[in-house]
């Protein structure tokens, strides 16, 4: 018989008054492997910390998508947000497939085409588009989606110019009754701005209207907000219809759908109170076909969705730094990652687990990143069994904005790998290094040395 583990003496607080409503806690489970590949395996071969992505996951989730709008509305297009997780790796399997591009930005717009997207197939969306950018999608014939007057006159005068034509949609804000309204992008529906714009590229012999967009805001806990958007943009398209006798080839609603993370101050679990895919699907699909648009005129509906396709098919596995008692005996784990590589825990409560078997005490303790930087907080209060130095964790849905948003400050990033439909690894993206840093530093020749 082996040894049984060590443990140590402890003082557990008792809370006296009523349990939380759930009961006592019983999630807690060991996570010792991601899909069949052992967590210790991974910090062996390719160090720790180290975000996993799921093939797998990846491909179900967008199939399960389609599946929920194309039921429900056959003429549907995915179109990937490249902010959302624009690694190359990620991104193709995306294409691979079936969906198109959403860039915001002349970087990720270039990254699309260096993925071999066909230029047609990009959509062009953001508030900064520069007269060289939008040349280039107008060369490539992508979706210009214009989000400001400015961009439209500047769109205006390059293609008299040039004598170009381009095909153009505008991305409409609108009061869907969720607040605060995302006003800040595009024209405004309710006070007739987005009305003008149109008036104004129908006006445009080089402007082809084949469109109309809307990005209502992300992490939408309302499903019947886009039904709400999906109205305001076919009543636009309808008065198109009546205006210039012209409809529209598609309605873009744009991403937002919820992932399944728990926002900090919710009380229930992210998975218990978000819309399923099927919610959101039924809300838009249902308005579009039960508008004024007819039936043989009905526009292909594109949609963006980020967060809800990639979020939960990624994981940070990471390891305990050190732990330490806080003035006010709190409990303190010091984890080897921090808000440097997972932005997202500012508005989130990850879920964090232990990655091997643990003893069956637990306690409330802060979980802290490596920054010397106070805010470096993963979660403010987690109720969690004791961990050791060296002991891993695994961090879940943290597939979405995290690869994007991360920073370099004091720490390089690490590598990323995926785990393919055969539960083999690969590096998707390098750990970077001091050479990566001092690339791009120049020393003037009397910075260049000191003599201490
Ligand atoms: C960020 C963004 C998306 C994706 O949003 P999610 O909330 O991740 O689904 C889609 N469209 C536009 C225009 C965006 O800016």
């Amino acid at each position: 018989m082996s040894n049984l583990t060590y443990e140590r003496p402890f003082i557990q607080k008792l809370n006296t008054g009523t349990m939380n409503k759930f009961g006592t806690r019983t999630e807690y489970a060991p996570v010792t492997h991601l899909e069949s590949v052992p967590v210790k395996r991974i910090v062996a071969d390719y160090g720790s910390p180290c975000f996993v992505i799921s093939e797998r996951q990846i491909r179900k989730n967008y199939q399960d998508a389609v599946r929920a709008f194309k039921t429900r509305y056959p003429k549907v297009q995915f179109a990937w947000s490249y902010k959302t997780n624009y690694l190359d790796a990620v991104c193709n399997i995306f294409h691979q497939e079936g969906s198109w591009a959403e860039v915001v930005s002349i970087f990720e717009y270039r990254k699309a085409l260096n993925n071999g997207v066909p230029g047609n197939k990009i959509i062009f969306n953001g508030p900064d588009k520069s007269a060289a950018d939008l040349e280039l999608a107008v060369d490539n014939n992508s979706l210009i989606h214009i989000d400001h007057f400015d961009e439209l006159y500047e769109l205006a005068a390059l293609l008299q110019a040039s004598k170009k034509k381009a095909r153009v949609a505008i991305r409409v804000n609108m009061d869907t009754g969720v607040y605060p309204m995302w006003d800040r992008f595009g024209f405004n529906y309710e006070n007739g701005q987005a009305w003008n714009a149109i008036t104004k590229i129908m006006s445009q012999q080089e402007m082809e209207l084949v469109g109309l967009h809307c990005h209502i805001g992300t992490y939408m806990l309302s499903a019947a907000a886009y039904g709400t958007a999906a109205w305001k943009l076919c009543d636009l398209a309808v008065n198109i219809k009546t205006k210039w006798n012209k409809s529209l080839q598609y309605l873009d609603l744009g991403g937002g759908f919820a992932s399944a993370n728990t926002l900090k101050g919710s009380y229930l679990q992210g998975a218990d109170v978000i819309p399923s895919i099927d919610d959101y699907a039924e809300a838009i699909t249902s308005t579009i076909l039960n508008s004024a648009i007819r039936q043989n005129e009905l526009p292909m509906l594109i949609l963006e969705t980020g967060r809800a396709l990639v979020d939960d098919a990624a994981w940070l596995v990471g390891s305990v730094v050190a732990t330490k008692r806080l003035s006010d005996g709190r409990r303190a784990t010091i984890m080897d990652f921090g808000v440097n590589l997972l932005f997202t825990a500012f508005w989130y409560n990850h879920k964090v687990s232990p990655a091997q078997e643990f003893s069956h005490h637990t306690e409330d303790m802060v979980l802290y990143g490596p920054l010397c930087m106070n805010i470096d907080v993963i979660r403010d209060s987690v109720n969690l069994p004791l961990l050791n130095k060296g002991d891993h964790v695994v961090v879940h849905k943290v597939g979405a904005y995290n690869m994007t948003q991360w920073m370099q400050f004091i720490q390089m990033r690490p590598k990323i790998i995926i785990i393919d439909m055969e539960g083999k690894t690969h590096i998707v993206r390098e750990s970077e290094s001091l050479e990566t840093m001092l690339r791009y530093e120049k020393r003037p020749d009397h910075l260049s040395q000191s003599s201490l």
